[in-house]
């Protein structure tokens, strides 16, 4: 395609002429193909898709207006040379870039970049393949476009199952990068040994090509300050591999449910799994649900009502019993040979059980054909499924928003954080759909926020429902461990103790590294110098 026959997208980058951006396009095709290149035309409707089939442009969840957090284009590299190639030339025209892999960031924003008109740097369509799989060192090398689906696939297909198991997120279809940039639950950033240069390699190589030393998924660290972690939740570059350590098969496993009946066992539940956890009897990361998540994984809201308001404290009773689970439902497993499970079983039966009326459940105890058991029994031995994405559908055209605030393991502090968000839930008019993910010494508390993705009206009940919950939780000191674009600049404006000193470091380096601020302005609040930051805070 010639520069004249380039359609003008939806939305200019910021400060870029149309015939600059025209000519932008033009030297981008030339390096990574016309086929990898897509300019949002404004005479094409921005289609949502499906979480299989997702959109590249926008956010397919979307809170404000669908053309508001849009790119101008998107360009999908073949190669390292080809992302620095881009990089280099959205340098030269000051373009903003939005790198994304998989581009399934359900509830956190999708595809969509922070700036309208950004050019979308789509890494997983090409750069795909699972570069190593290493069973002695039980770890594996991937690209951006590695999906928990193709890395579970790869290793049934080459009988190295039997050895190593992935950690998987609830939904199989996000790429293992962009999940663990975005810290999501369960994983380690990649090490540091690789610039330890590995003898032998012919001089000249460029560094992408160069054989790694021996040791580099094996030790985190490396020599010096450790800046791996600069690369999570940040607009400092773009990973182009990355190592994950993989879990060696354990010998054995069973997953496991434990049921309690009333809403108000939250804090003897929360105060019972805290020591547990530290002591690794509780080995994995086990999630305690509102009895409304589950509902919502086997139904929508109207097979079990016609309400259309929030439902009522007798409504939820209703809904567990006629499921047969609890008002909350903790989901765990143990893993290892028979003696070792039977040991951890009786811990952790001897300290749940004590709660009244709680039960606890096999997977083969379950009447139901597929229940939540059986599908976190998948989901803990790391098998990848979508299961969990049916609670969306609790209403018609459900779109979603994730707030996520971080808890203290303490009863106390649980009872508060749900007492909080609940009653703001209901005043919006939502129901409240909510999980604990427990870690060793948190619980990342996820709230589910679904609401009518084509009503402008509960469009801006959600807004409103997550910025007051944002507000509300920093006045109790909680503050969020991840968010959707609209909100990265409040929730920023959070982590403020001593005057600001976290947002003054991250701007330093920003400005350091992006003198021109064209990677990913204003993720997670840290806007470059070029921008003035009072005009683009949301
Ligand atoms: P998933 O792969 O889980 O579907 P995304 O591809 O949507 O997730 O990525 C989520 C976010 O993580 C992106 O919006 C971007 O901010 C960041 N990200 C993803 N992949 C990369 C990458 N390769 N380099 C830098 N940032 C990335």
């Amino acid at each position: 395609a010639s520069t004249t026959t380039t359609p003008l997208p939806r939305r200019l980058p910021p400060n870029v002429t149309p015939e600059a951006f025209q000519t932008f396009i033009s030297r981008a095709q030339s390096i990574v193909g016309v086929e990898n290149v897509t300019v949002v035309d404004p005479q094409n409707p921005l289609d949502d898709g499906t979480y299989m089939d997702n959109c590249k442009a926008h956010d397919m969840h979307a809170v404000y207006e669908r053309d508001y957090f849009v790119a101008s284009a998107v360009v999908a590299p073949r190669g390292v040379p080809e992302v620095q190639a881009i990089v280099k030339l959205a340098n030269e025209f000051v373009v903003p870039v939005w790198p994304f892999s998989a581009g399934r960031n359900v509830g956190y924003g999708g595809t969509a970049p922070r700036v309208p008109g950004s050019v979308g740097i789509e890494l997983g369509k090409n750069m795909n393949k699972i570069l190593e799989v290493n069973v002695e060192g039980a770890y594996a090398l991937v690209e951006p476009g590695v999906t928990y689906f193709s890395l579970y696939d790869h290793l049934v297909k080459t009988g190295l199952r039997e050895h190593l198991w992935i950690d998987v997120p609830d939904l199989g279809g996000g790429s293992i990068i962009g999940n663990a940039v975005e810290r999501g639950v369960g994983y380690t950033p990649y090490g540091g040994m690789g610039a330890l240069p590995e003898p032998g390699n012919p001089p000249g190589l460029a560094a992408h090509e160069q054989k790694p030393n021996k040791a580099w998924q094996l030790f985190n660290y490396g020599f010096g300050p450790y800046n791996d972690g600069i690369f999570t939740q940040s607009n400092l570059g773009i990973v182009v591999k990355m190592g994950i350590w993989l879990m060696p098969n354990p010998g054995g496993y069973q997953a496991y449910m434990i049921t309690f009946p009333r809403d108000d066992d939250l804090s003897a539940i929360v105060d019972k799994i805290r020591p547990l956890r530290l002591q690794m009897v509780l080995q994995n990361v086990p999630t305690l649900r509102h009895i409304l998540l589950d509902a919502a994984v086997h139904n929508p809201k109207s097979h079990y009502t016609d309400k259309n308001t929030p439902l009522t404290e007798a409504d939820m009773d209703e809904i567990a019993a006629k499921l047969n689970l609890g008002r909350w439902n903790f989901y765990g497993a143990v893993y290892g040979p028979e003696p070792i499970r039977a040991a951890l079983f009786e811990a952790i039966k001897a300290a749940f059980l004590t709660i009244p009326g709680s039960k606890f459940y096999l997977p083969e105890d379950r009447k139901e054909e597929r229940g939540v058991l059986h599908m976190r029994s998948d989901t803990l031995q790391g098998i990848p499924s979508l299961d969990e994405l049916k609670w969306v559908d609790w209403i018609p055209n459900g779109g979603h928003l994730f707030f996520s605030p971080i808890a203290k393991i303490s009863g106390a502090d649980a009872a508060l954080q749900y007492e909080v968000t609940k009653r703001r839930c209901r005043e919006a008019g939502f129901d409240f759909i909510g999980t604990f993910l427990v870690g060793m010494r948190d619980m990342h508390h996820i709230v589910c926020l679904v609401f009518d993705r084509e009503d402008p009206e509960q469009r801006l009940r959600v807004r409103w429902l997550i910025r007051t919950m944002v507000k509300d939780c920093a006045a109790q000191g909680w503050g969020e461990y991840r968010t959707h674009l609209a909100l990265m600049d409040q929730i920023a404006n959070t982590y403020n103790f001593n005057d600001n000193a976290l947002m003054k470091l991250n701007e330093t380096i920003k400005n350091a590294l992006d003198p021109n601020g064209i990677m990913a302005p204003g993720k997670n609040g840290v806007w470059p110098a070029t921008y003035d930051k009072e005009q683009w805070v949301l």
